[in-house]
């Protein structure tokens, strides 16, 4: 599959990984938009989160607790954070794998978009 976060995900391209474990794979992004910002990606391609099984929800709960662990060992635990999906074309999604963002290190606009 022609899709940039699975190959990722194989080790098939590199990456600034922080974090892997049996569900998920964290890794620096490529065009950081705060002093901290991390990628948070399941190994399994779901393209948005639109599609992801009811049964695989609990997926988003470990995505939101390796979130959780990152902000701390990156240093941002205490002063505050942002953890964002987008979804599909109005949502902002670019790359069709679902994604979470872990922002912080600045203080973040108010605004949503
Ligand atoms: P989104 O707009 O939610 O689809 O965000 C996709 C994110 O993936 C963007 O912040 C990109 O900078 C990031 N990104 C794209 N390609 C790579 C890559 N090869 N390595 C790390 N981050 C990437
Ligand atoms: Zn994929």
């Amino acid at each position: 599959m022609d899709c940039i976060f699975c190959k990722i995900a194989a080790g098939e391209i590199p990456a600034d990984i922080l974090h892997t474990d049996e569900e998920v794979i964290a890794f620096r992004d490529i065009n950081p938009q705060a002093p901290v910002h991390v990628v948070i990606i399941p190994g399994e391609h779901f393209t948005t989160l639109a599609e992801l099984p009811e049964e695989k929800s609990v997926l988003v709960g470990h995505m939101v607790h390796v979130a959780n662990k990152l902000a701390v060992s990156e240093g941002i635990s205490e002063s505050g954070y942002r953890v964002v999906i987008n979804c599909g074309k109005q949502g902002g999604q670019v790359v069709q794998h679902l994604h979470m963002h872990l922002l912080g290190g600045r203080q973040l606009d108010g605004n949503l978009g």
